[in-house]
């Protein structure tokens, strides 16, 4: 939207329903998020990089790292693709892997071989295009001597089949012989598809052979009678995964026709924070995300929407309205909310005050309308 006062996210948050002002020195932009600490902040993370610096012991030892916050496919010019960084103690697990994030991660100041885990909600295009980045292009030591280690990456198995096209008619099907693969299938199939340029470099550079620095998992659903006709039966949390520092478990959640599709809740020493995935309304997130310290909540505006209204049906019926994403805090009784994965049909770059507005709707605690880099604490 042109000629809006577009400030910078607010990196505050909103606190008991007063809408925050603009930060001093706001200027008229047209988009473009400043960086946490700005040039000065970018050249010290940069330095700390080159100098393999040891953790900041100053930075909070749960700290959520919104990497990127733009929902869907489209390469859009204000955010980057949906992904999310959480750094427990030093040690970093990601959740998704959209666009760029890899180049987020490490704009964030993130080490790589602090990277423990990659956790992916589901298979949509947005979620993992830059999940294979992680493993092909993180393999070699960069100018920081910083390459990633062993990962564990947990994700959907196969879906087992596909749901007829929306709104009837014929789709075509891509790889007839495993047309829904998972996690795993995915994975070895960028291996082998980059197979030239990993060989080469593994013999005339230091990459490390990415089939051992990754352990793959599909993520076994539980017994609950789910299935691609069946997505997100009722059921309780499961936990996927359990180190030293974070508990993780899952609940399947409604997106459309997706399956799986997965919300995940990190437990640590120092608090909660869970993440809803793509996911319409409905009684999982809430349980799973109950008296959590930080819900990280997808969010879509459709009002001014004037298209087809069987398509704002379908969107509705797969993702949540930033109007009554509140009432999904409040149900979940969660000490503070952030907005991720934004789709607005009526604006871009998004009104912000405006979405806080809408977002604050039902929940009297803290929200963060989410920006790229955005550095939040429990
Ligand atoms: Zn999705």
């Amino acid at each position: 939207m042109r000629g809006l006062w577009f400030y910078p996210v607010d990196r505050r948050g909103g606190e008991g329903g007063v809408l925050p002002p603009p930060p001093a020195g706001c200027r008229r932009r047209r988009g473009r998020l400043r960086r946490p600490g700005g040039r000065d902040g970018l050249l010290r993370r940069r330095a700390d990089r080159r100098s393999g610096a040891a953790p900041d012991q100053s930075r909070p030892p749960l700290e959520l790292v919104l990497l990127g916050t733009f929902s869907g496919p489209p390469v859009d010019p204000y955010r980057k693709g949906t992904a999310s960084a959480l750094v427990v103690d030093g040690s970093t697990y990601v959740v998704d892997c959209g666009r760029s994030s890899v180049t987020q991660y490490v704009e964030a100041g993130l080490r790589l071989d602090s990277l423990r885990s990659i956790f992916i909600t589901h298979l949509h295009s947005d979620h993992v295009a830059d999940y294979y980045n992680f493993i092909m292009l993180s393999a070699l030591p960069n100018l920081s001597g910083d390459a990633i280690k062993t990962i564990d990456v947990y994700g959907p198995g196969r879906a087992g089949g596909l749901s007829p096209k929306f709104g009837g008619g014929q789709a075509g099907t891509v790889n007839t012989t495993n047309p829904t693969p998972g996690i795993t299938d995915l994975t070895n199939s960028c291996t082998d598809a980059f197979a030239y340029s990993t060989n080469v470099f593994l013999r005339d550079t230091g990459m490390r052979d990415p089939r051992r620095i990754t352990t793959i998992h599909d993520i076994v659903v539980p017994e609950v009678g789910a299935s691609y006709q069946n997505t997100a039966p009722d059921m309780a949390p499961f936990v996927v995964m359990q180190d030293d520092k974070v508990k993780v478990t899952a609940i399947l959640v409604p997106h459309g026709p997706v399956f799986p599709a997965f919300a995940y809740r990190f437990d640590t020493a120092y608090g909660s924070v869970t993440f809803s995935g793509d996911t319409t309304y409905s009684t999982a997130v809430p349980r799973l995300a109950a008296n959590t310290d930080i819900l990280v909540h997808e969010a879509e505006n459709l009002e001014g929407y004037q298209g087809p209204p069987a398509l704002a049906d379908h969107l509705r019926k797969s993702h949540t309205e930033v109007q009554r994403v509140g009432e999904i805090a409040h149900a979940a009784n969660a000490g503070q909310l952030v907005l991720t994965h934004i789709a607005d049909l009526t604006h871009n770059p998004i009104p912000v005050p405006q979405w806080w507005r809408w977002a604050q709707q039902g929940y009297g605690r803290r929200v963060t309308v989410g920006g790229d880099l955005q550095r939040i604490t429990v």
